[in-house]
Order: structure tokens, then C-alpha cells, then sequence
């Protein structure tokens, strides 16, 4: 080889190495869906039914059929039995942060723990424990992620949320961020009603919900589904209600039938996007909950708040195309402002807002 040639060939590979760099950097993920179970706590989701409550006639009506329902001797048999699409699917393939009993945390960084403060957190990438401080219906003053999403040309009508809680628009800021909202007893509105979204209007009157501002899990997923299907958002943000419900009510077995229940409604969705070419391995789901609850005394669960010990613990589950699989094996601490970033990141958009969290690193790759 003589010195030029040596020279072209040196130039080659360092070219070949720049591109490998550049394709590595590449995202695969065009699409995201974020999707929150309001304050289902860490500890159903990595270590299934919890023995004392489970057979506890406090907060179970009939503990025989919870026991056959969820319970097992062994944890993880018990976890694959409440939530057998995240044990299955996304312990193999994806990513579940916050086992705290493998040294994986994942932590509020708001000091409220309870809902507006923590979806404020999740949507915008920090924490405002000077103006979040109620549940109150206050338009948000923070930009979330979907509003900084919806606000880019190539995303615009293409971001949508829904909600069982009817506090969602306000803390989406539906009115400044023209994000359509979906929420509480909200009905679809679109112009060509599916027959579908017809009749979940009409269910949504007939089916009364037990509470007075949040509806039934079933109706936030159908409407999301109905909308998914006619419109095809790039940014689609889920946030079902029930679990928390159910545990303020004190009924054990419906809130872990409910997070049962939102498995396989998340399973639903995740075939669906597999089963669409638009979505299909260019989409990426991060899970996630807005608080904990308590354990201390047994009666905590109930409850959360920062007058409740360890509330502030959180989980965040990603499963795209992506975020290589590492189940939970993801020691370290994480905080629940990393979601936006990351968001942002899997969208290749630059959520450039410094008192935001950073990119959760480890599900870049
Ligand atoms: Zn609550």
C-alpha cells in the first residue's frame, strides 16, 4: 500500500466509524405513548398481592377469591399474576425501574405526593412545590412535554390525551397548549363519531361512576383507542384513575383487579401498535405512576401525601424499540422529572428546559 492509498484507507475506515457512530446515535422510536396508573405502588407491582391485605375482610369482600385470583407463595409468581403483560413482555423486552429490594429507586422529586403535583412533575420534567400545591383546578402554568411536543410543525395534531380524572385539562393547560383532552366525563367530540365512540357516549350517561370526579378506567381506554385508530398521534398520553381510587375507598381487591385490568389494557395497546405499520417497532411505551402510597401502619396503603412515610416512591416501566431489555436489573436512582427528557429524547426533540431531570441514560440503550 503505498502512502495515498494508506492515506484513503485511513480516511475510510474513520468515515465508516463516523457513520456507525451517527446510525448508533439514530432513534428508532417515532411514536410515544406515556401512560400512568395513578398511585399504584411499587410494591404490588414487583412483588404482587400483599399477604396481610390480601386476606384482610377490611379491604377484601371475598378473600378466597383473591387468593385464587393473585395470590401465590412465591413473589414473582404473585407480580406475574397482577400484572402478567409487564412480567411477561416487558421484564423480557423492556425496562421496570424502582424494585427498591434490588437497589433500584425511583423517587418524586416534589415534596407533595399526591396527583397534580406528580403529573405535573411527570409532564413537565420538575417539580413546582410553590404553585402545584392542591389538586384544585388551576390551569398550569408550566409547559408540559405535550404541549412542547404539539408545538413542533411535524408533530402539531399529532399529540392527544385522556384521563379518568377530570383535573386533566387544567394540568395539560388544554386551553393555552391546544392539546386536545379527553377526560373525567368528557364525550367524544370529534366530527365523525365512530359507532363506537357513539355508544361509549351514550354508556358513559348509562354507567355511573362510584366517583364524582374521575370515571371508569374502561371508558378513558376505549375513547383512546377509538382515537388512536381514527388518528394516529406520534405523542399519545394515557392516565388511567382507578387504583387510586379503589385504595382511598379502602377495597383492596378492586384496586388490584383495576391494575390487573389496566395490564391488559396496556397489552391491548402494545399489539396493536405491533400490529400497525405506522407503529410498528418505531414505538415506545414508558409506564409510570404520579405517587406511592404508604406501608406504615398496615392501614397506609390506603393513603398517600407527605405526611405518609414514603409516598415519594415511584416506578417507571419502557418498552420500545429503543431501550435494550434489562428487566429490572437497574440499580441506581432515578427520579420521576426524567420522563419528560426522555420523551423528548425518543422524539428527537430537544427539551432544552435546565431545571428539567436529564434523560433517563439507561433507556437510550
Ligand atoms: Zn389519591
Amino acid at each position: 500500500m503505498n502512502w495515498n492509498n494508506y492515506k484513503n484507507h485511513v480516511l475510510l475506515i474513520v468515515l465508516g466509524l463516523i457513520t456507525l457512530t451517527a446510525c448508533g446515535q439514530q432513534r428508532k422510536t417515532e411514536n410515544v405513548f406515556l401512560i400512568t396508573l395513578d398511585g399504584l405502588r411499587w410494591q404490588e407491582l414487583f412483588s404482587g398481592a400483599d399477604s396481610s391485605l390480601n386476606s384482610d375482610e377490611d379491604y377484601v369482600e371475598n378473600t378466597n377469591e383473591l387468593k385464587e385470583l393473585f395470590w401465590a407463595d412465591d413473589a414473582e409468581e404473585r407480580r406475574r399474576k397482577l400484572m402478567p403483560f409487564f412480567w411477561s413482555k416487558i421484564a423480557t423486552e423492556g425496562q421496570l425501574y424502582g424494585n427498591r429490594w434490588n437497589n433500584s429507586k425511583v423517587n418524586c422529586t416534589n415534596n407533595m405526593w399526591f396527583s397534580y403535583p406528580g403529573y405535573n412533575e411527570i409532564l413537565t420534567g420538575f417539580s413546582d412545590d410553590v404553585r402545584i400545591t392542591s389538586n384544585d383546578k388551576i390551569p398550569n402554568p408550566n409547559q408540559t412535554i405535550l404541549e412542547f411536543v404539539n408545538g413542533h410543525e411535524e408533530f402539531r395534531g399529532k399529540v392527544a390525551a385522556f384521563g379518568s380524572w377530570d383535573v386533566f385539562p387544567f394540568i395539560i393547560n388544554e386551553e393555552r397548549s391546544k392539546v386536545p383532552v379527553n377526560a373525567g366525563f368528557e364525550k367524544s367530540t370529534d366530527n365523525l363519531l365512530t359507532e363506537k365512540e357513539i355508544f361509549l357516549n351514550r354508556l358513559q350517561d348509562d354507567v355511573p361512576s362510584p366517583w364524582g370526579s374521575v370515571r371508569l378506567d374502561a371508558f378513558t381506554h376505549h375513547y383512546a383507542n377509538e382515537y388512536l385508530r381514527k388518528n394516529n398521534p406520534k405523542l399519545l398520553y394515557i392516565a388511567y384513575g382507578e387504583t387510586d381510587d379503589f385504595a382511598h375507598d379502602g377495597a383492596y381487591d378492586h384496586y388490584l383487579k383495576s391494575a390487573r385490568r389496566t395490564d391488559e389494557f396496556i397489552k391491548e395497546l402494545w399489539q396493536y401498535v405491533q400490529s400497525t405499520p405506522q407503529y410498528k417497532d418505531k414505538t415506545t411505551f414508558i409506564i409510570t405512576t404520579d405517587h406511592g402510597r404508604g406501608t406504615e401502619p398496615k392501614e397506609a396503603w390506603k393513603h398517600h401525601g407527605n405526611k405518609i412515610h414514603n409516598a415519594g416512591e415511584v416506578w417507571i416501566a419502557v418498552l420500545g424499540p429503543d431501550s435494550s431489555p434489562k428487566g429490572e436489573n437497574l440499580p441506581g436512582q432515578y427520579y420521576q422529572n426524567q420522563v419528560a427528557k426522555t420523551v423528548a429524547w425518543l422524539l428527537n426533540l430537544d427539551y432544552d428546559v435546565d431545571k428539567a431531570g436529564k434523560v433517563l441514560e439507561t433507556a437510550t440503550q
